[in-house]
């Protein structure tokens, strides 16, 4: 690890982002870290772990995470989500409030969690590109009222607008600390994971309705052979009708993920890659301890 050279002045600490699905939290941090990190689509609850996304600087090194949107909970799945979130604030300094000016309050239950928490509030309204200066202003005014919001920042995540002042009142409130993590790493999670991510995204970007929530993706095989790196992945899902909406007609549909997936990952780990799927029915999966704890969900000990 090469931690040994930083300065004495050196800043650290945990910045998490929440709020609701779909608000542009992904976008958010990729744009931050100036790299594709988290998975990103116009469906909500794409993002299922918590992920965490290192900005390295000589004097600083700030430790975001990217967290699941705040959600009620049907599956054993969405408490495994919601037990990622609250730890994530547990852990925070800062927590940056993702908000859409067109959204509607987010829900209660998210602002009395944050009322526990005594990290500093970083209201964030995103997506300002898409609204008018009052719409923007009226929201800052109504969160502002229930929550104390430490400071107030808006932005275009998709544009790139607004994030250095961000990023700089951040770096201002962190408390001096030596890194927590190598000051190389982009991320704590391996490349499996991002693997995995790629690949449920183009399930995401590509079925319908509520098919992709009923999938998930393992990577069985992850191996380097000459200058490229062979990839198994299975998509689990819950139905057999499902496997057959993933495999499509003559196979079309599953060749269209896989190409695009493959892509992805080559850009992500920047070099060629061969890219195997296998679509596998594993019934009540979202509810299986036994399979969620394979794909890598921490749930809570009692539920
Ligand atoms: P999350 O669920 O909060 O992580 O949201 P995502 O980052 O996945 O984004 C949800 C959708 O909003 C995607 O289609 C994004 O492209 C879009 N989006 C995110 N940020 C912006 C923004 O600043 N402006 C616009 N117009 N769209 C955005
Ligand atoms: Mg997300």
């Amino acid at each position: 690890m090469d931690n040994i050279n930083y300065p004495e002045s050196h800043k650290s600490g945990f910045v998490s982002i929440v709020g609701k699905p779909n608000v542009g939290k992904s976008t958010l941090l990729n744009a931050l870290l100036d790299q594709k990190l988290c998975i990103v689509t116009p469906k909500a609850s794409t993002t299922r772990h918590r992920i965490y996304g290192i900005l390295n600087e000589p004097a600083v090194q700030i430790i975001f995470t990217d967290t699941p949107g705040y959600i009620k909970k049907t599956y054993n799945l969405h408490h495994a989500m919601m037990h990622d979130f609250s730890i994530a604030l547990e852990d925070s300094e800062i927590v940056l409030l993702v908000v859409d000016p067109d959204e509607h309050f987010p829900e209660q239950e998210l602002f009395e969690q944050l009322l526990k928490h005594k990290s500093h509030i970083f209201l964030v309204i995103n997506k300002i590109d898409l609204y008018s200066k009052q719409k923007v202003e009226d929201k800052i005014a109504a969160v502002s009222k229930i929550l104390p919001i430490a400071k107030v920042f808006r932005v275009s995540a998709i544009q790139k607008t607004g994030l250095e002042e961000i990023k700089n009142a951040v770096i201002d409130t962190l408390p001096e600390g030596p890194p927590y993590f190598d000051k190389q790493a982009i991320s704590d999670k391996p490349e499996r994971f991002f693997v995995a991510e790629f690949v449920r995204e183009q399930l995401f970007l590509n079925l319908h309705e509520e098919l992709p929530y009923s999938c998930e993706v393992y990577i069985t095989t992850f191996k380097p052979d000459g200058n490229k790196i062979f990839i198994d992945a299975e998509i689990h899902v819950d139905k057999k009708s499902h496997k057959g909406m993933i495999i499509g007609k003559q196979g079309q549909m599953i060749k269209v993920i896989r190409k695009a997936a493959q892509a992805e990952i080559e850009a992500f780990l920047g070099t060629p890659v061969y890219l195997s799927l296998y679509v596998r029915i594993t019934e009540d999966w979202r509810q299986s301890r036994f399979r969620l704890s394979q794909f890598g969900y921490v749930l809570p000990k009692q539920l």
